[in-house]
């Protein structure tokens, strides 16, 4: 993992972890939040910042079209190795 250059600290005074967001709006995009983020902690910290700048429409179309070929890709892979298999 690549450090940092600035660990936001968040409201409960913990370093505020970065986080890589690979959701549909911001693929990418990097975020911090609390590790005390969440309904599951009985004291959940809800600090959460952008760490990256919002992408341009296009940037977040040329990201998806790059992610979707991955994704493409490695399934081939899998069929690939199905396929070998059954010839073993
Ligand atoms: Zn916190």
């Amino acid at each position: 993992m690549d450090m940092p250059e600035v660990i936001p600290v968040c409201y409960c005074g913990n370093p505020a972890k970065l986080n890589t967001s690979w959701s549909n709006d911001n693929p990418g995009r990097r975020f911090s939040r609390c590790k005390k983020f969440g309904n599951a902690f009985r004291k959940p910290c809800w600090f959460f910042s952008w760490f990256d700048p919002p992408l341009t429409p296009h940037l977040r179309v040329v990201l998806l079209g790059l992610l979707k070929k991955v994704k493409a890709l490695e399934d081939a892979r899998k069929r690939e190795r199905r396929t070998w298999f059954w010839y073993l």
